[in-house]
């Protein structure tokens, strides 16, 4: 079993750049099947996920 553990000390790293993310910039993205986000890094603006359902943070 993988548990997870909440970490405020320890900042995630871009798999694009190779940076640490300290800011994850969001883009509101309108389609048919309703509103989705697009999630992207800060630094080099590559995209990290996307959200597939509505409520739902990185699907
Ligand atoms: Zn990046």
């Amino acid at each position: 079993m993988i548990r997870v553990k909440e970490t405020e000390s320890i900042e995630p790293i871009c798999p694009h750049c190779g940076k640490q993310v300290v800011e994850i910039l969001a883009r509101r993205i309108e389609s048919m099947l309703g509103v989705r986000f697009v999630y992207f890094c800060s630094e080099c603006k590559k995209v990290l996920g996307v959200s597939h359902r509505k409520g739902f943070w990185m699907g």
